[in-house]
């Protein structure tokens, strides 16, 4: 197993003081699982590159295991593809540059210079180049990819799942290592030779200045902590606790800011009503709202005998508190209180118990997420929770012209990422609903002005039922 690390800031030699590792001298480490080799196959001014070469003893992996499988515990890719040994030994052997440590040159740690880092082979069992590209792109680096067919002398046999991976960018030395540590566990479907409970904390430790952004950042999660549910959760309770932040505080403030607006309650109540009517006509029984705020919503299901089963989901703890009061959910009659639940949670998190749902209202929610997170939100819904029917509304961004307390330009609430026309909001209902075997129709909310619409539009989209 093979890990290069070229670059061409001069003088490219300082790469050995990064690293903390001689350029003229040969160095090799023991480790648990084998042995770790530090040359420099090029050593001028104006290119460096630094080589770790993992030699893993495949036979000492197996001493002390079970030996139940024995001959694919003898016979497998460890010694040759891109593991968790690899982070293992980045950790060991490069630990003070991880660290951001340069004690001859403290600045250079923090300096963005031309870098290349090649892994001779990367497993990509599942998502192939694809999620090659989405760990490592969004960090900012120019992917090149090598497929490796899976035997060359029987070409119809077709690729297999490693790769030769070039990634260059023009960044930190710590970061490349930090993003190498993280992800390439991810990448290796096999279960982690160390996985323990102390993985959340080093997970957040590493990701501290870019997990929370990557877009792909549950898959990341899941994937680093091999599935393991509890260590899941805590870690995505964590990644969530800054937007969770974020949310409390808006929940406070600014939806008064917004009624005020928007005249005051009577378009969010046209708008509620509005939703009512959608869900009772689609016959759904079991409704999720999700990004519940305060409870407006839930209070008029609870009050809708036609709604069997009520959840409510929001990632703000506060807004739910406020729900909860709303709903004077302490005091309900054992029967009502067994009709409604409140759940604290993200909706950029797939979530099995948002399955089985007969619809879903997301009010005035969308606006609310980084559009980053758009498409988690997507899949969390239309893939994963899949109900029936789902009603989502958002600002009409045309007819802010109308507001005259709002300066030209300005979102109707401080924490809106986006606003959208009404042809923005049909064009991405669209999309999903095509991607996710749904058809969609748009009704407006409040009256309709002539030219800019009306102020507040609503998409439903209803599940399409295959012809067999
Ligand atoms: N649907 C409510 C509240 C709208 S305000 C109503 O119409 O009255 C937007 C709500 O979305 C806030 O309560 C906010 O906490 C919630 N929210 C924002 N991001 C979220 C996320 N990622 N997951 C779940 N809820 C979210």
């Amino acid at each position: 197993m093979l890990l290069t690390i070229t670059t061409t800031y001069q003088p490219a030699t300082d790469l050995g003081y990064l690293l903390h590792k001689n350029p003229w001298r040969l160095q090799s480490f023991a480790l648990a699982f084998g042995q770790a080799h530090i040359f420099y196959p090029e050593a001028t001014t104006e290119r460096c590159t630094a080589a770790l070469m993992l030699d893993i003893d495949a036979v000492r992996l197996v001493r002390n295991r079970d030996r139940s499988q024995a001959l694919e515990q003898y016979v497998n890719d460890r010694p040759y593809v891109a593991s968790s040994f690899l982070s293992v030994a980045i950790a060991d052997v490069f630990g003070s540059a991880l660290n951001g440590h340069c004690v001859k040159y403290p600045d250079l740690v923090t300096t963005p210079i031309p870098l290349q880092v090649q892994l001779a082979i990367v497993p990509s069992r599942n998502g192939g180049a694809v999620w090659l590209k989405r760990l490592f792109e969004p960090l900012g680096y120019t992917v090149t990819l090598t497929p490796h067919m899976l035997d060359e002398t029987y070409p119809a046999w077709g690729d297999s799942p490693y790769f030769t991976v070039t990634l260059d960018a023009t960044c930190c030395l710590k970061d490349v290592l930090t993003h190498l540590y993280v992800l390439i566990p991810v990448l290796d479907n096999d279960k982690h030779y160390w996985i323990g409970d102390d993985e959340v904390e080093k997970l957040l430790r590493r990701g501290k200045d870019w997990l929370q952004t990557h877009p792909e950042r549950e898959q990341i999660t899941y994937r680093y902590l091999k599935h393991r549910r509890d260590l899941v959760r805590t870690a995505i309770e964590r990644l969530t606790a800054e937007e969770e932040r974020e949310q409390d505080v808006a929940a406070s403030a600014t939806n008064v800011e917004e009624a005020v607006l928007e005249q005051s309650v009577s378009l969010h109540e046209q708008r509620l009503h509005a939703v009512i009517e959608v869900l009772q006509e689609s016959g759904a029984k079991r409704v999720l709202d999700l990004g519940c705020g305060e409870g407006k919503l839930l209070k008029l299901l609870l009050h809708n005998a036609s709604f069997a089963h009520i959840l409510g989901l929001d990632v703000s703890y506060r807004a739910l508190e406020m729900a909860r009061s709303r709903l004077h959910l302490d005091r309900l009659p054992e029967r009502q209180k067994e009709r409604i639940k409140l759940l604290h949670g993200s909706l950029t998190y797939r979530d099995k118990r948002l399955q089985g749902y007969d619809a879903a209202a997301v009010v005035e929610v969308i606006e609310h997420l980084d559009p980053a997170r758009l498409a988690a939100f997507e899949r969390v819904l239309f893939e994963f929770a899949h109900p029936t029917t789902i009603v989502i509304t958002t600002p009409n961004a045309e007819y802010n012209v109308k507001f005259a307390l709002l300066p030209a330009g300005r979102f109707r609430h401080k924490d809106h990422r986006f606003e959208w026309t009404r042809q923005q909001f049909q064009d991405w209902a669209q999309a999903v609903a095509a991607q996710s075997g749904y058809n969609v129709r748009f009704l407006p909310i409040g009256v309709e002005d002539e030219v800019v619409g009306a102020p507040s539009q609503m998409a439903v989209f209803s599940i399409l039922i295959a012809n067999s």
